[in-house]
């Protein structure tokens, strides 16, 4: 498993004409009411350039002309006539996208502007084989594939946001800790073979961060940071409007950290790593076992307790369910507090399951990294959640096949 050593490709003709398009095409897809003024003006492309490009786009079913909006505040005669705006076309071409997750995985269907028309889902057990899971994966795109009317579209392609490590050159999910033993899975080329379409995977955070860049909140962000909090935890990092992925994809692992090297064994081999104090599954299994013991709290009163008890319980103030939130967020804080001294991001986005704490997660993450990095006296980073929330890598395996569009 080796990565293809990168070449340095001069520009032709033809590959600026590639890349010009589909800069256009990206401003069309991810932004509002776009014109081809507005293209020209932010790209300096001529505008004779941009009108042949936006009639291919047009012809090729990728771009429509929006239809004139009346305005009743102002009279088009004293204002001048309005450009006409650009949009996406919905109608022609579908993305889909699937996240794996270690218990379960959710496929999508979605158009140009990152809009979800399906999602359904299904979930693993503790006895699946790669067989029964890749049978698993094929049933579960097939069945919505069936119910989202796709008939007459073309599938631009099938993003995969998966939980790592991934052998992301040749589409391989490798061994991820926790992961029912299952391992060394090709799911490019399972599901190339099975859908007839091309399939790019990265992994979830990775995925999650293209999702805020593209359609989210980030889209003028230059350096950011998306970290998820699930089963695990990890980071998606832009700089410099690309994301950073390190030599083979291996990136933005903060989960692995270590935060005491006096600390338990971890899967990965390492000790004392951050997600073996701040993950989804370490907070509820510390739930549990305090409320073995006897603790005080309205979650007692729960048969099974999960994320969303703990949340819940904590949002109508169970002491003891905000204490579950706010130990969390005192280990997540460390590799926040980490992420900022390293990359200097102008904002930390946190999603995957944490999102669902709200300003409960972001109040505390923001007063535990304060005053806390080397920037502190200089500038402040601010914490929010992901525009796509715990959604975000699903939003985010669309992301990686509109991200290629785009390039
Ligand atoms: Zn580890």
């Amino acid at each position: 498993m080796t990565k293809a050593k990168s070449r340095i490709l001069g520009a032709n003709n033809q590959s600026t004409k590639m890349q010009n398009r589909a800069l256009v095409l990206k401003m069309i897809c991810t932004g509002t009411n776009v014109s081809r003024i507005d293209i020209s003006r932010q790209t300096g492309l001529s505008k004779m350039s941009i009108t042949n490009i936006v009639s291919e786009l047009i012809s090729e079913g990728l771009v429509v002309i929006q239809p004139e909006q009346t305005d009743s505040s102002n009279s088009s005669a004293a204002i001048g006539r309005k450009p006409v705006s650009l949009a996406p076309d919905t109608g022609h071409h579908i993305v889909l996208g699937l996240y794996i997750a270690r218990d379960y995985a959710i496929a999508t269907l979605s158009n140009l502007k990152c809009e979800m028309t399906e999602e359904k889902k299904c979930t693993f057990s503790f006895e699946e084989s790669n067989i029964s899971f890749t049978d698993k994966i094929k049933t579960l795109i097939h069945s919505m594939l069936d119910a989202g009317m796709t008939e007459g579209k073309k599938i631009l392609g099938i993003g995969v946001a998966s939980i790592g490590p991934l052998d992301i050159e040749n589409g391989v999910i490798l061994e991820p800790p926790n992961f029912h033993t299952l391992k060394s899975i090709p799911i490019r080329q399972i599901l190339e073979s099975e859908f007839q379409c091309s399939v790019y995977i990265d992994n979830d955070m990775n995925a999650s961060a293209l999702a805020e860049k593209l359609y989210g909140s980030a889209k003028d962000a230059e350096n950011f940071t998306y970290v998820g909090v699930t089963n695990g935890i990890g980071a998606g990092i832009i700089t410099d409007s690309e994301l950073f992925t390190g030599d083979m994809g291996f990136s933005g692992e903060i989960g692995h950290m270590t935060i005491n090297c006096e600390g338990p064994r971890c899967a990965c081999g390492n000790t004392g790593c951050l997600e073996l104090y701040a993950s989804i599954l370490v907070i509820v299994s510390q739930a549990k076992s305090t409320i073995a013991l006897g603790m005080d709290s309205a979650l007692t009163e729960l048969a099974v307790i999960d994320w969303k008890d703990i949340v819940k319980y904590a949002q109508i103030g169970d002491k003891f369910a905000l204490s579950l939130i706010d130990r969390l967020c005192l280990y997540v804080s460390i590799g926040l507090v980490n992420l900022i001294n390293m990359f200097d991001p102008l904002t930390i986005y946190i999603g995957h399951d944490i999102a669902l704490a709200g300003s409960l997660a972001v109040q505390r993450l923001q007063s535990y990294t304060e005053g806390r990095t080397l920037s502190s006296k200089y500038k402040r980073v601010p914490i929010e959640i992901s525009s796509f929330g715990d959604k975000a890598p699903v939003f985010g395996s669309v992301a990686i096949v509109l991200n290629q569009l785009f390039r």
